[in-house]
């Protein structure tokens, strides 16, 4: 459940929230073109509170938006002081933040409407542990997902693009009907991709690996645990990992704005390790929850603070 605010930034105005409307006929809604990003602020005790690697997150979201040949009419700098000016207003310490982009309705309703307007608005909400309070702690179960991950040349996985996001919400529904708190999808050769909204960790006798760059979203969260492990000398690998390599893993963890980092603790029924969140899990828990909450000096580069 999210906690609604006042205030959301529609192309450059402040509207209050049940206001926040768009037309029936807007072609994101019919054909899903469009970006989006996710994005959480924290509390940093009393240094204020900080936007979590805002930059690097709103460079992915045009991007994003590139992919799919939409030019924002906003710069970088623009988007990024709506998204701090959307937080001010609205006045919460902590929370979510939800940029997207979508194509208008005027004037054309086909397929062909890269001439019509584009909009960005700007949401933010408040949101807790994304696969629940429990789950962070203890450790998910995961169910690998009949659906597969889309290939790369089918969508384009560098891009948060609205419309491939029909794969995820299936594999999500899939997973929770059947009694399970997320999916994990597999690629076109079978092998391991991510989760609905997170990338994905497996450890093994001391080494980690996750999949490589190919059909996966490029994760800010993935980024952020492959420099903490190296700053712990933790080896890490990118290497394919077969549905197999799950079940014999010693540790499981996945990564995302949303889900920062939540241990699985069983796949297909399977426990995973000894059942609990493992060392290098929690290691990175707890160097994430430093880092995102300020208390680690050398990545303060990750922070933008909001000022009051
Ligand atoms: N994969 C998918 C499919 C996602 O939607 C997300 C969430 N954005 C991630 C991975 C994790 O990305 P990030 O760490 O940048 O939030």
């Amino acid at each position: 459940m999210y906690k609604k605010t006042d205030k959301i930034w529609m192309d450059g105005k402040l509207v209050p929230w049940n206001e926040a409307k768009v037309h029936v006929l807007t072609h994101t809604l019919h054909y899903g073109v469009g970006a989006f990003e996710g994005i959480r602020y924290y509390e940093c005790g009393d240094q204020g509170s900080a936007v979590f690697r805002l930059k690097e997150h709103m460079q992915r979201f045009i991007e994003s938006n590139h992919v799919v040949a939409l030019e924002l009419p906003y710069s970088l700098d623009q988007l990024m002081e709506a998204c701090l000016e959307t937080i001010r207003v609205n006045g919460l310490k902590e929370g979510y933040l939800r940029p997207v982009s979508y194509i208008g309705d005027e004037p054309n309703a086909g397929l062909w409407a890269h001439d019509n307007d584009i909009h960005v608005s700007i949401l933010t909400w408040g949101w807790g542990a994304y696969l629940g309070d429990e789950g962070i702690k203890n450790g998910i179960r995961a169910k690998v997902s009949s659906f597969t991950r889309m290939h790369r040349n089918v969508s384009m996985t560098k891009g948060k693009i609205n419309g491939q996001y029909v794969n995820s919400v299936m594999a999500k529904l899939e997973s929770k009907k059947a009694g399970y708190d997320e999916a994990i999808l597999l690629d076109t050769e079978g092998f391991v991709a991510e989760g609905t909204g997170e990338n994905i960790f497996v450890v093994k006798n001391g080494v980690v690996r996750t999949p490589q760059l190919g059909s996966i979203l490029n994760g800010i969260t993935r980024d952020c645990i492959a420099t903490l492990l190296k700053e712990e000398g933790i080896p890490l690998e990118e290497s394919p990992l077969t549905r197999d390599d799950l079940y014999i893993a010693d540790e499981i963890f996945v990564t995302g704005t949303a889900a920062e980092v939540t241990p699985i603790r069983e796949v297909d029924d399977r426990r995973v390790g000894t059942g609990k969140p493992g060392a290098v899990t929690q290691k990175m828990q707890k160097l994430y929850d430093d880092a995102i909450h300020g208390r680690t000096p050398k990545h303060k580069e990750w922070l933008t603070f909001i000022e009051t």
